[in-house]
């Protein structure tokens, strides 16, 4: 069987991934079901990059050690990979056993090579992205890979002779095309870095103490980007000490890699640095790196600190896992950035998957019920309109394998809904609830539904690499068992005759406004609760004589009614426990009579009395607040009458 093996980056465990670092493995996890959907062995590896002084600050902050503090993010991310359904042949963790010890023996092997030699480093250095940087790859003294700034370092350190291998380099990459995807990032990293003169990398550290340590050195760590590109060959199997005719079956069966699926952002590690080290090891190259680019959020990049962070187990919440998925495929271009919007998430979601997808199998399974008796029926008359719609099935489903084939993944769904939507308009043009009228009219009716329920099963075979929660339930719905992909090289597997399993909805529609005014509602919230509150205006000094003019006393709220032509006000009964009053409070807008009713309340008893639209008040209770009223209410075993002071 031919082999097929796909690897994710590995997620840094510094913190819980936003949407904007989830879309990836969505994406990788489409290629592998697709991938093992053609009947090939797919190997999934995804896992955790660990190391680091980023994370080892992290630890420090939280006061806990650094194993345990990647132990927790490390299951939040593989709850959240898990959450989206998922299925990976592999977790890695770069603290794993089996990877810090080949880290350790690659690292000796490469000296012992002469690849690695001892030096200083002086030069700049990107914390955040733990990278050092020469003068002319620093823009405007700023990181270029994240933008942030950097500082000058200077330590003892190890470097790899990168020199070495560059012209190899060069010409793999020019005799290979498809080895740097898209096509426009292979010039940046030939031009931009390579035909620049690549630096000699360094590969340890020794201002911290959180890495894998240098077997013969060990002052020093291994640079974590040496720890964790290796990640790909460790997890299935490799060994260091080995050739690699005396490597492991696993490890011979499944390297090279057919891709690397990975952000754009480090795609330098991945074409330039991976490489040559697979280069020292004798190791071949991976076939493909493909760069995908970033999702934002409206036209910001997702960040902690924007406070625009979108996560995907809050958006499943909403619209399901296969709404994530769908959303997250579907919008994804190729090539340039893209946008997530709670606006566009609920159009994609009602227009394609409750309305186009949802609405054809609803509608579909509806009139095979009611003219039918809900079994498939054979087709009998035929029309050229029928023609069409097979074509354009046949022709999407060999499209989007296509597009799939060229992990241009956003625009393989867009064939696939095309199809969908044609099928739509089949309804329309061959109207089926007019041929139910006629009896003559039976054996076209009968083509018609067998025609649709045929186009849905076949979408939901090629949208099972996308949705496929969403495939099994239309599966169940159509009452069949023929969801292999070769039973969609050809209109017609499904079988006539057969009963057709219970419809139910696949995506109910969301009410946008509804929606957006709860999200924004929660963000306001939010907001309010992580703003810093201001120091308040202060009154002058006063001293307790004067605290003790203010006769306070407990009263309870025995009767409330609201004050007709005076929307704001209440109209309490208190009760002090020696008499009972009548006050007049402006609390209306923000509790109802029922909520007041039986509470024990701070009153101020000796404020002369007033009369407030018109009603007679004796007295003023206690509350805080301007816009957001809160009544002070007391402990109800408080004695009545008491005075408060
Ligand atoms: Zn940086």
């Amino acid at each position: 069987m031919e082999k097929f093996y796909l690897t994710t980056a590995i997620a840094y465990a510094s913190r819980k991934p936003h949407f904007g670092n989830t879309y990836e493995i969505i994406m990788a996890d489409a290629f592998a079901r697709f991938q093992r959907m053609l009947g090939k062995d797919v190997f999934l590896c995804t896992g955790t990059d660990e190391h680091g002084q980023k994370i080892e600050n992290l630890a420090i902050e939280a006061g806990i050690t650094p194993q345990k503090y990647v132990d927790g993010v490390a299951g939040e991310i593989k709850g959240i990979w898990d959450l989206m359904n998922v299925k990976y042949d592999h977790f890695i963790r770069t603290t794993d056993d089996y990877h810090v010890s080949a880290v350790k023996k690659i690292f000796k092997k490469f000296y012992d090579k002469g690849d690695i030699y001892k030096g200083f480093y002086e030069g700049w250095y990107c914390t955040p992205c733990e990278s050092f940087f020469t003068a002319t790859q620093v823009v405007e003294g700023k990181c270029p890979d994240c933008g942030r700034p950097v500082s000058q370092a200077k330590e003892e350190a190890y470097f790899f002779k990168m020199s070495k291998y560059v012209d190899r380099l060069v010409a793999h990459i020019e005799s290979n095309p498809g080895f740097i995807e898209p096509e426009s990032r292979k010039k940046e990293m030939v031009n931009n870095f390579l035909k620049a003169g690549l630096q000699d990398l360094c590969v340890s550290r020794t201002s911290f103490k959180w890495g894998i340590p240098v077997d013969f050195d060990d002052k020093h760590v291994t640079y974590v980007w040496l720890d964790a590109l290796t990640n790909y060959i460790t997890a299935i199997g490799y060994d260091p000490d080995k050739s690699y005719d005396d490597q492991c079956e696993k490890f011979k069966h499944y390297w090279p890699a057919n891709v690397h699926i990975i952000g754009k952002d480090i795609l330098r590690f991945h074409t330039i640095y991976w490489p040559i080290f697979l280069m020292a090891l004798d190791l071949p190259l991976p076939e493909k790196v493909f760069g995908h680019p970033w999702f934002n959020f409206g036209n910001d990049k997702m960040s902690k600190s924007k406070g625009n962070v979108v996560y995907a187990d809050e958006l499943a919440e909403a619209f399901g896992v296969d709404g994530v998925r769908y959303y997250a495929l579907s919008e994804m271009p190729y090539n340039s950035d893209g946008s997530i919007t709670y606006e566009s998430v609920i159009s994609r979601y009602n227009n394609d998957l409750a309305n186009n997808l949802g609405n054809l199998v609803s509608r579909t399974h509806a009139m095979t019920k009611k003219y039918f008796d809900g079994a498939i029926p054979a087709p009998e008359a035929s029309d050229a309109l029928d023609e069409d719609l097979k074509s354009t099935v046949i022709a999407a489903v060999k499209e989007s394998a296509e597009l799939m084939g060229s992990y241009r993944v956003a625009d393989s769904l867009d064939s696939i809904f095309s199809m969908l939507r044609r099928a739509n308009k089949y309804i329309d043009e061959t109207m089926p609830w007019a041929l139910a009228k006629n009896e003559d009219d039976k054996p076209r009716l009968k083509t018609v539904i067998y025609n649709l329920l045929e186009t849905i099963r076949i979408a939901s075979v090629i949208l099972s690499p996308y949705i496929p929660e969403t495939a099994e339930k239309i599966f169940s719905q159509l009452g069949t068992d023929k969801t292999d992909y070769s039973t969609v090289c050809a209109f017609g597997a499904l079988e006539a005759g057969k009963p057709l399993g219970e419809a139910s909805t696949l995506f109910a529609r969301i009410d946008e406004k509804k929606f957006l005014e709860e999200m924004e509602a929660r963000r306001a919230a939010a907001e309010a609760a992580a703003a810093p509150i201001e120091e308040p205006e202060h009154e002058a000094e006063i001293g307790i004589e004067s605290f003790a003019a203010v006769e306070l006393r407990v009263a309870e709220i025995i009767a409330c009614e609201t004050v007709p032509k005076a929307k704001k006000l209440l109209k309490l009964q208190v009760d002090l426990g020696y008499e009972k009053r009548q006050v007049v409070s402006g609390i209306a807008k923000f509790y109802t009579p029922d909520e007041l009713i039986g509470k024990k309340i701070a009153l101020v008893c000796n404020l002369k009395p007033a009369k407030l639209c018109g009603v007679d008040s004796f007295g003023m209770l206690l509350a805080s607040g301007e816009e957001d009223v809160k009544v002070v209410f007391l402990d109800s075993g408080a004695k009545l009458g008491d005075r408060i002071h």
